[in-house]
């Protein structure tokens, strides 16, 4: 064990007997839509390769289908023929001269499938998707099972070091697993023994097609979280019984894709089910892998020392930083540019069927943003909101003179209001390493320093960027004066006083936001363990497993207050959160007794409170406080005079834009304008 590395078990490495894996880190399976590029795969080649170089131990392409119906949309990635092997050899070739080492990922999505040909064990369409499955034929489940053993052989000749068998999230083998989707009377159905024939399988067939030197992760589902999953003791059994039938290793898979619980999206506490891991760590003598809401080393490392798992899978983490492991093993973990678990550029992006992206890193999966010539000369960057931020550290790594000028006395911007909402406290990260690279490319940084457009003259600088964010937009409303009356900043900035009945005038992602924050109870939890407590006993996940699936009653939180969240358009409130990640928070403020409204008109405000009407119905709600969350407008004002005096203004983030404004688009426009710019 390497003990001068700050981080020593994550970098001691891991002897599979065949082979060994310079470090505990997996970089796990992750969809980019960078497989489905037609003709070419080299830009799926350049993002490994990149990970590579960055250190990951061991990494795992996103799911390729072993067959047509085990396709996850029309037309997705499938390994089935020699032809299809050969358009792979860019990328295990580019790994491999990085020095890395990569798994293909075989995924039958099995009812998931978003297509009319899916199959499954049993008819049963998912609550998730359009169509209802074929149930398969003894001879097609034959088929199918020769089909992945044919996946896992063609993919060593494309030179992988081996596959990942996805047998988790609800797919086509975690349908088999479970008597919730496998209704089946035959010998695939029925028992256990039955329900877990069709996996073992496939484990065998992969096993002798493909050699004793060829790694084989398989992913099992160990905590399904939906009723009629599996219980612990068959969880047990099938990964003794998968070690047998010739695994190298076992990854961990949490939850249906169907499932009610939040488990990768950043209310989720770190390590949150590392547990489930652990609890299977004496009953195999493989390595396990653990995985969910694994993002720094730290908390790899502690996963790590006390012995909960052998490896730790950062998918996300390693999209958003490629150099995680090299950078943690230098001792720079404050250079890392954390995953904060949004899920709006990746999986949201994946949902939309639009290549992957990262919130916090828009060259993640693209790799194509222009690379500008070195520059010369001092540019002022006003606002260090996320947008300035990004241009600031983008310009200054191009070599020019930057000098970020911030009127508060924090950088940050709007992330430090979104860091003070429970659940995304993770925002703090993503400041921490813009302080980290400000200080590290030489950022001159001037706090409490509101430049003026003189100020700004005065100092000569003859290119400006412009981030200097927004203002809460005040609607025209009778009352908008009352002292019930509240801006979301007077809240979450300034930490006015709230009284016990509130209304919020706004349901985007900050009059959610804002919701969260006054229905929580603030509880100080101070270790992960009771955050992880907290989380288990709001959603109804049961660490002593009692049932099938893992799943208890939830308790949701008492409300601290009671809160109505409003809009005036007619749709379903939070239509605009993100896909992946809305249906949780709007769950959750369900849970918390936050009344919904839509179609919403606002008269007044006065003592007796809010004055509205819904579909024309006139009504007071008797709150204590209004506050408002309607939007922002751009705050430019130094635009005009400066271009008045021949300076070269770019405007970025909500001073640009601030409809739809959002971070992604922010930290993007910051970097982009940075390069941009022509050298001095
Ligand atoms: P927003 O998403 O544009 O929502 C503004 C809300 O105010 C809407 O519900 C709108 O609904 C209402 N509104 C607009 N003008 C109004 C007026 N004159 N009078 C009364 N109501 C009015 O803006 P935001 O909530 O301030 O969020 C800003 C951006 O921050 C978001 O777009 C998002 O990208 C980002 N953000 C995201 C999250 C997240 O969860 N991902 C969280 C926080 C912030 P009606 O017009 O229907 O009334
Ligand atoms: Fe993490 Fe958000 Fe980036 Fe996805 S978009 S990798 S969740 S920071």
């Amino acid at each position: 064990m390497p003990q001068h590395s700050p981080f020593p078990h994550l970098f001691a490495p891991l002897d599979l007997g065949f082979t060994t894996l310079p470090n505990r880190i997996l970089m796990g399976s992750m969809h980019t839509g960078l497989e489905e590029d037609k003709g070419s795969l080299h830009r799926l080649a350049d993002y490994f390769a990149a990970r590579a170089r960055g250190g990951a131990g061991l990494m795992v392409t996103g799911g390729i289908a072993p067959n047509r119906q085990g396709w996850l949309a029309p037309f997705g990635a499938k390994l089935t023929t020699t032809t299809e092997a050969k358009q792979h050899a860019p990328v295990t070739t580019a790994v491999h001269n990085a020095g890395g080492k990569i798994c293909l990922q075989i995924l039958h999505a099995g009812r998931y499938g978003m297509h009319p040909m899916l199959v499954a064990p049993s008819p049963i369409r998912a609550r998730i998707s359009p169509f209802r499955p074929w149930e398969m034929s003894p001879r097609l489940i034959r088929a199918t099972i020769r089909d992945f053993a044919r996946s896992a052989a063609l993919a060593r000749e494309a030179g992988y070091d081996g596959v990942e068998i996805m047998g988790s999230e609800g797919y086509l083998i975690n349908q088999f697993t479970v008597p919730r989707t496998n209704k089946r009377t035959d010998a695939w159905g029925g028992s256990f023994e039955n329900r877990i024939r069709f996996p073992l399988e496939i484990m065998r067939a992969v096993r002798e097609k493909t050699g004793p030197d060829f790694i084989v992760i398989f992913r099992i589902s160990m905590l399904d979280l939906v009723e009629d999953g599996s219980t612990w003791d068959e969880v047990v059994a099938f990964a003794k019984a998968i070690e047998t039938a010739g695994a190298t290793i076992i990854n961990t898979g949490i939850g249906w894709h169907e499932a009610r619980i939040p488990t990768i999206a950043t209310m989720v506490p770190r390590g949150a089910y590392t547990w489930v891991t652990e609890r299977l760590k004496t009953a195999v003598g493989i390595p396990l892998i653990t995985t969910n809401r694994i993002n720094t080393p730290e908390k790899a490392e502690e996963i790590l020392a006390t012995g909960q798992a052998d490896m730790v899978s950062m998918a996300r983490p390693l999209l958003a930083d490629p150099d995680f492991p090299r950078k943690a093993k230098a001792g720079q973990a404050n250079a890392i540019n954390t995953c904060i678990a949004c899920n709006q550029a990746c999986l949201d992006h994946v949902f939309e069927q639009k290549t992957a992206s990262c919130l916090v890193n828009p060259r993640a999966a693209t790799g194509n943003l222009p690379q500008a010539p070195e520059g010369k000369g001092a540019i002022a960057v006003v606002g260090a909101g996320p947008a300035g931020l990004s241009a600031a550290v983008e310009l200054a790594t191009r070599g020019f003179s930057v000098h970020l000028f911030e009127a508060s006395g924090a950088i940050g911007g709007q992330f430090n209001l979104a860091k003070r909402i429970p659940g995304k406290e993770e925002y703090a990260e993503t400041i921490r390493y813009f302080d980290t690279m400000l200080k590290k490319t030489g950022v001159a940084v001037h706090l409490n320093t509101g430049a003026g457009a003189d100020f700004l003259l005065k100092k000569g600088f003859q290119e400006v960027v412009l981030a200097t964010g927004v203002a809460p937009r005040i609607p025209a409303l009778e009352g908008i004066g009352h002292p019930k009356v509240l801006s979301y900043t007077d809240v979450l900035s300034d930490q006015k006083p709230v009284g016990k009945k509130v209304a919020i005038i706004g349901a985007g992602g900050i009059g959610f936001d804002v919701a969260m924050y006054l229905t929580a109870n603030h509880q100080v939890l101070a270790s992960d363990a009771a955050r992880i407590a907290a989380y288990q006993q709001e959603w109804g996940i049961d660490q002593n497993y009692q049932h099938r699936g893992g799943l208890t009653d939830p308790q949701p939180e008492t409300p601290a207050r009671q809160v109505w969240l409003l809009q005036r358009s007619k749709g379903k409130v939070g239509a605009g959160l993100g896909k992946t990640t809305g249906w949780a928070h709007r769950l959750t403020l369900k849970n918390r007794g936050v009344q919904m409204w839509n179609s919403v008109q606002y008269h007044r405000v006065d003592d007796a409170g809010l004055h509205l009407s819904v579909n024309g119905k006139q009504q007071i709600l008797d709150v204590d406080h209004v506050i408002v969350c309607a939007g922002q407008e751009p705050l430019r004002t130094l635009q005009a005079p400066l271009e008045a005096a021949g300076i070269r203004v770019h405007l970025i983030g909500g001073a640009k834009l601030a409809a739809e404004l959002d971070a992604k688009r922010a930290i993007e426009e910051g970097m982009v304008v940075a390069q941009t710019i022509r050298p001095g």
